[in-house]
């Protein structure tokens, strides 16, 4: 990218310099000038009577004869007159009256533009050096629009986008009404002495549709919406991002009312003085200079930031104090409701068989945010045009749902019957202990079909949307995850490492009851280790270590208790019904995926109540 860069303004660089020697060398080609003669010669020329006009330059004399033929002579001082000289040549009076003699003005215009032929090469490289300058400090900006913000326009000309697009999220619509009603008609507000809000932060998760909901709240007041990202303000050269935010704020004003927004702003409202290096400078640049616009607004001033962010916590506190982003909206993950209505959005216009049911769509897709959805909508449509068909059917969306969760299916991968045994008793395995715990969500698919890296997968649901997680319900997913293992071990004897993710998961939940969740009654209700966020690393969490060497001895000891806990609660499950691990291993092998319908039917569920708990997202456990 960057030698490429130069490579390319070197090869501008010597084209321009070929012109500009072509057009030196075509100017300074000697003129084709009339014929010199000697001063005498013109003398006898005058005595003959040929000469009709001789025009005095200086000392430079220019000839016309009678005969329309030009020459040009040189007198001998360019002081003096030039009948004088004509006398000193002995040339009659009345032959020199008959002769046409013009002074010309002694400043010479040739001279005037032979000097300047002389610098047009000068000029030729100062444009030249000024253009590559110019074009070095806008540095990686491809529009060479060095310092414009580049912020991209969106006005009412093209398909807006509304509310009625942003789908399942209806409190932060409410909220964001305000905003549009504001932009629509300010005079109302500002008429009762009401500060307009100037910042509105948008909060969530990626995909939870945070830049749709900026365009669509433009799109509503019918207002220009800029766009910019917090990366693209600091992708520059120094001191470039700073001098875009007042451009970007410049051409705002003079468009408002209007929408400013700033997509990804944790990219530049990192608390300040936190960073290392020159970027670090770079960012406080250029978050300090879009606080000083946001306090400059005046209050007739209707132009409207909105940012949005996924990381609200490593915001500089600067940012969220009142009177800048002092509005927050939170974009969550959608729940049940707000997935069948962003379903809704998403295959409007899109021909959908007679018996899709949206709602079951809903519930088999818990923790898919907005853009997961559209994804899913999307791959279901592909699937459908690939398999001839004229509409999309249930099928497509339920075989999408698995794709977008799992990854897509990799038929090709050959398996050896011994191995495809192995995996067949593994899936079994998770299946059958989730199956038969009662805490553990409902097995909605099991299959030895290789996906993504997995080699086989069992897909669990909640059946329905969780914010809380209980401790009972951890206990029964820890001895549901080493199920895989435990059945390799009850039926070869001997295990592989096919269960290398599940081992990793359980260290990471067991650990965290212990450390986060205060579930270990040894260790009491306590967290331990401090999260920090490293900054320079962007995204890397460290966990810094707040006890002693006694306490981690403690921790290690109590993930352990946990983890062989779960293992024994599987083993005697998978010991108890080991006639049901055969038959849904044997099935495994012939069909390659069992649902969750022909499960019940090898391995009944127990009929306890299902607990109204709640998860955050689907867990599809591989391995
Ligand atoms: P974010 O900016 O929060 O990461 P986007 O706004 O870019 O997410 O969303 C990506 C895509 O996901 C959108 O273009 C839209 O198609 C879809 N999407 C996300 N949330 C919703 C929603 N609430 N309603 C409808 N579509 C959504
Ligand atoms: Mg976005
Ligand atoms: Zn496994």
């Amino acid at each position: 990218m960057f030698s490429n860069k130069w490579v390319r303004s070197g090869l501008a660089i010597a084209v321009v310099l070929i012109a500009a020697a072509v057009v030196y060398f075509s100017f300074f080609q000697p003129p084709t000038l009339p014929p010199v003669i000697p001063i005498t010669k013109l003398g006898q020329d005058v005595q003959l009577g040929n000469v009709k006009r001789i025009s005095v330059n200086g000392a430079t004399l220019n000839v016309t004869y009678r005969d329309g033929v030009t020459a040009r002579s040189t007198k001998v001082s360019p002081e003096g007159s030039f009948e004088k000289t004509l006398n000193n040549l002995t040339v009659s009076p009345d032959r020199i009256a008959a002769v046409e003699i013009v002074y010309e003005h002694p400043t010479q215009f040739g001279d005037i533009l032979q000097i300047g032929m002389a610098f047009l090469p000068l000029l030729f490289i100062g444009a030249i050096l000024f253009f590559f300058l110019r074009r070095s400090q806008g540095g990686n900006n491809p529009a060479m629009s060095f310092s414009k913000s580049g912020a991209r326009v969106f006005t009412g000309d093209q398909p807006t986008i509304t509310f009625a697009d942003v789908a399942g999220v209806d409190e932060a619509k409410l909220e964001l009404q305000e905003v549009v009603e504001f932009l629509k008609e300010p005079d109302k507000f500002t008429g009762l002495g009401a500060r307009i809000p100037r910042g509105v932060l948008l909060v969530g998760p990626p995909g939870t549709g945070k830049t749709l909901m900026a365009r669509a709240v433009a799109g509503e007041a019918n207002v220009p919406f800029f766009s910019i990202s917090g990366s693209e303000f600091v992708e520059m050269f120094v001191g470039v991002g700073a001098s875009r935010v007042r451009d970007l704020f410049t051409t705002a004003k003079k468009q408002s009312p209007c929408i400013v927004f700033v997509d990804e702003i944790d990219a530049v409202g990192r608390h300040r003085g936190a960073g290392v290096g020159g970027s670090s400078d770079e960012r406080e640049q250029t978050l300090n200079q879009i606080l000083v616009e946001m306090d400059g607004f005046d209050t007739d001033t209707n132009v409207i930031i909105v940012a949005a962010t996924n990381r609200p916590d490593i915001l500089d506190p600067a940012l969220l104090r009142p009177g800048r982003f002092d509005r927050r909206v939170i974009l969550d993950r959608p729940d049940m409701n707000g997935r069948k209505q962003i379903l809704a959005v998403h295959t409007k216009g899109k021909p959908l068989a007679e018996n899709t049911d949206l709602g079951a769509v809903a519930k088999l897709t818990p923790g898919f945010s907005g853009a997961d959805i559209e994804n899913l909508v999307n791959e279901s449509a592909i699937l459908a045009a690939r398999r001839n068909q004229k509409t999309i059917t249930m099928l497509e969306l339920q075989q999408s749902i698995e794709k977008v969760i799992a990854g897509p299916e990799r038929k090709s991968r050959l398996i050896s019957a011994e191995e495809k045994r192995i995996i067949a008793y593994h899936e079994a395995g998770h299946a059958l202990v989730m199956q038969v715990l009662p805490n553990c969500d409902p097995v909605y698919k099991v299959s030895i079909i290789s996906r993504g890296m997995a080699l086989g997968y069992t897909m669990h649901l909640p059946e329905d949307d969780r914010y809380l997680q209980r401790k009972s319900k951890f206990m029964d997913d820890l001895a549901g995850v080493l199920g895989g293992r435990v059945a390799e071990e009850i039926v070869f004897g001997d295990i592989t490492t096919g269960a290398a993710n599940d081992i990793a998961s359980v260290t990471d939940l067991a650990r965290a009851m212990v450390t986060r969740y205060g579930m270990s009654d040894a260790l009491g209700q306590r967290t331990f280790g401090a999260r920090e966020e490293l900054v320079f690393l962007g995204r890397e969490i460290s966990e810094q270590r707040n006890y002693g060497e006694e306490v981690a001895k403690q921790i290690d000891a109590e993930v352990k208790r946990i983890i062989s806990a779960a293992h024994a609660k599987a083993n005697e499950v998978l010991s108890t019904y080991r006639a049901q691990l055969d038959a849904v291993a044997q099935r495994l092998m012939v069909a390659e995926s069992i649902d969750r319908d022909e499960l019940a039917r090898l391995v009944a569920r127990p009929q306890f109540a299902p607990i109204p708990e709640l998860v955050a997202a689907p867990v599809a456990s591989a391995g």
